[in-house]
């Protein structure tokens, strides 16, 4: 295998339109109706490999453009317009080979070139008439393309090119067999083009096998444009990164993240004052002994760490797939390592997030990942400090509304308005309230981080302990071993902590205060419950619907 590391293909170089690289006005038409505005890396490096004639070996996987690396050249040079020749796309599902093909037709319409599709599971007939009527690209799957060739209904003489998509996944899925008895009868002169998310000794072994002399293009960019990842950026001073973060990670509440550094320091530091701010973080580096880094990704593995803290040769191999968030604590120094950070999140088809923090020595980098990548990352900036304060006073209100659920009775509701018109009311409903949260109430943060740690969440949660007042400050959870609860609705189902208690009483005979702490969060609350009493409460509470959600409860996750 010939490795083109990286490289660029010096046709490629300076291209950076599709007219650049040559392609043939009806062609580009077509991509412009489509809506493509400009090459992606892996079809701008791909192409003069590809037309030149070359097998070709691309580490790219989906959201890359790969579809449009091997459907333009295909219609555009590979297949003559007056020839017989035909294309022959191999795909691991049925759905791939349709929208393959689907692809491909609109990138050839004004050329002639018509695409049909075969797969299994669907009529034979069907597609041996539109074979009939000559198409010259066929995407399908292994099976049913085998079954063709052997009936004839596809001649194995007139496929000149092989495109092997997603050839890991075709292997993973157990379709080695049927993809070497295609091939063997496919003829030996022909261009070979194979395009994998991964390039293990699998791989290998088919393209050693079946491909000569294959370029390799290992693009490091070809995470980009993996449609999947939004990337956001925040500009900061470059003065205070570590509060910075903190106000990044207030405010975007990620489920969980992967937390990037350049140096080993930093990830000591910074995990360090997100512990200290009430985060539940983690620290990785390659200096910490074998045992505690086996015992810290035991942790994550169990998810029962919600930011790892990494260098990127500790986070380097390890699975955190189920993290739902990179973050950058500072731009790496080069933009591939960006690229590959980033890639780190959105995995197998999930949608990934990835937040930097920009100072501005590292705008430079930033420029180029533009322009290189193409990545375009959305601004955001830090809500301002009379901003921050808004918000919290607004949370707080929001948890005194949830532990008072009833109307008063007659007497408190007469006290009420005889304090309310006292003089000096505002001075002793402000006592009051320093007395609720057990903490000077103008040290926002620090309430925040207290609350945090308290139940290890975070400041959004909708967060109140049952009860007086004065439970709010002690530990009610203490006296009892309690459990948590997961319920599968959440503030976006528009349910308050008040109501989730109220039903917890209706239907369980919970008394106010056995029923702990309750976090509603976005898409699911948190509650805690006595110990003994936790199977009976999710027995009992089967059944009961918000809206037009049935609730689920369930022990929560290491508990
Ligand atoms: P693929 O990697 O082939 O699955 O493509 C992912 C998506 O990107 C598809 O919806 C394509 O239509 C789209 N796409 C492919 N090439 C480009 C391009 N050059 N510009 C914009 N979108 C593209």
């Amino acid at each position: 295998m010939t490795e083109t590391p990286e490289a660029e293909p010096p046709e490629a170089e300076g291209a950076k339109t599709f007219a650049e690289l040559g392609i043939h006005e009806d062609v580009l038409e077509v991509i412009a109706e489509m809506g493509w505005e400009t090459p992606t890396p892996v079809q701008r490096d791909s192409y003069p490999l590809v037309i030149a004639g070359h097998d070709v070996i691309v580490q790219s996987r989906t959201g890359t453009g790969k579809t449009g690396a091997f459907g333009i050249p295909l219609v555009d040079r590979l297949l003559s317009d007056d020839g017989d020749e035909q294309a022959l796309v191999l795909a691991p599902t049925r759905e791939l080979a349709l929208q393959s093909a689907r692809e491909i037709a609109k990138l050839g319409a004004r050329r002639g070139i018509d695409t049909v599709a075969v797969y299994g599971g669907a009529s034979m007939e069907q597609q041996v008439r539109a074979l009939e009527k000559g198409a010259r690209v066929i995407s399908g799957t292994p099976g049913r393309v085998l079954d063709h060739l052997k009936r004839g209904t596809i001649k194995a003489s007139r496929l000149r090119v092989l495109v092997l998509d997603e050839a890991d996944e075709m292997l993973s899925m157990g379709f080695a067999k049927e993809l070497h008895a295609i091939i063997e009868r496919l003829p030996k002169k022909r261009q070979t083009l194979l395009f994998s998310a991964t390039v293990d000794r699998a791989i290998k072994r088919v393209a050693e096998k079946h491909m000569h002399e294959p370029q390799f293009l290992g693009l490091s960019g070809d995470h980009v444009g993996a449609l999947g990842i939004e990337h956001f950026v925040y500009m900061v001073s470059g003065v205070g990164r570590v509060a910075n973060l903190i106000s990044v990670l207030e405010i975007e509440d990620p489920e969980s993240a992967l937390i990037f550094c350049n140096t080993k320091a930093e990830t000591e530091e910074v995990s360090a004052a997100l512990q200290r701010a009430g985060f539940n973080a983690e620290w990785l580096n390659g200096d910490r002994p074998q045992r505690e880094r086996e015992e810290v990704l035991g942790r994550v593995r169990r998810e029962e760490v919600r930011f790892l803290v990494a260098t990127d040769v500790a986070a380097r191999g390890i699975d955190v797939s189920h993290l739902t968030h990179v973050i950058n604590f500072s731009l790496p120094t080069n933009v591939e390592q960006y690229v590959h950070r980033t890639g780190r999140t959105g995995r197998a088809g999930r949608t990934g997030t990835a937040i930097t923090l920009v100072g501005p020595t590292e705008l430079g980098i930033l420029y180029y990942l533009r322009l290189q990548y193409r990545i375009f990352p959305v601004e955001r900036t830090l809500p301002s400090e009379g901003e921050q304060r808004t918000r919290q006073e607004a949370d707080r209100i929001a948890m005194i509304d949830a532990a008072y659920p009833n109307a008063p009775n007659e007497h408190d509701l007469a006290l009420v308005r005889r304090f309310m018109s006292h003089a000096d009311a505002e001075r002793m409903l402000a006592g009051l309230l320093s007395a609720f949260f057990g903490e000077e109430t103008g040290d926002v943060d620090k309430v925040a981080a207290t609350r945090r740690r308290r139940g290890k969440e975070h400041p959004d949660d909708h967060s109140m302990v049952n009860g007086d007042p004065d439970d709010a400050t002690s530990e009610a959870e203490e006296e009892s071993p309690t459990a948590t609860l997961y319920v599968n609705v959440g503030r976006r189902d528009e349910l308050r902590a008040s109501e989730l208690g109220r039903m917890l009483r209706d239907r369980t005979g919970l008394k106010r205060k056995e029923i702990g702490r309750i976090r509603v969060r976005d898409k699911h609350s948190l509650v805690d419950v006595p110990e003994d009493r936790a199977q009976d409460i999710i027995e009992s509470m089967a059944g009961a619907v918000l809206g037009d959600r049935e609730l689920e409860l369930e022990l929560a996750k290491g508990d």
